[in-house]
């Protein structure tokens, strides 16, 4: 029961995991979430760290897309300037906007994954799409009052998963 919520994988932040990761797992294309994955909430540019993390996914020729569930200024002021293949009010969990963007970067199920910081959204939509999910732990907790919530929702599945492992989740 609930294994839809179960990521693949679990880092304490994205900038955990090496390139030689998704190299050796045969992932060719990482649909980020922004909020408190990349950046915190109010940071509403790409920080150097981000930056830098896409510079070198691209050089090893690993494909991004953004895929957010906020909305189209929030989303569009911080993508725009990375250039990338993005998508505002994504309704994670659902699989539309992945499954849309997969097809745009020319990606299979099983060369993609989807980084995310909430169970409810992100780790959900990978199940819901067929695809691998990262789950990272959120920046901070400067977060909506809904969120908050899901929060609460998430901590029984989170100490599983912090259980079973760091990387790849058993
Ligand atoms: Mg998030």
């Amino acid at each position: 029961m609930f294994d839809f919520l179960k990521p693949d994988y679990y880092f304490h932040s994205i900038h955990d995991v090496p390139v030689s990761f998704y190299l050796e797992n045969g992932i060719k294309g990482i649909l980020f979430d922004i909020d408190n994955t990349l950046e915190p909430y109010a940071t509403e540019l790409p920080g150097e760290k981000t930056l830098k993390l896409l510079g070198t996914l691209s050089e090893n020729n690993i494909k991004v897309a953004i895929i957010s569930n906020n909305h189209e200024p929030r989303v569009k002021a911080f993508c725009e300037p990375l250039g990338v293949v993005y998508s505002y009010d994504s309704g994670k969990p659902s699989s539309k906007k992945i499954h849309a963007a997969m097809k745009t970067l020319g990606l299979k199920k099983e060369e993609t994954v989807l980084v995310g910081d909430q169970l409810f959204t992100d780790m959900w939509a990978c199940s819901n799409s067929g695809i691998r999910g990262i789950f990272v732990d959120r920046i901070n907790s400067d977060e909506s009052f809904l969120i908050k919530l899901k929060r609460i929702l998430e901590i029984p599945f989170v100490k599983n998963i912090k259980k079973k492992g760091y990387g790849a989740i058993k």
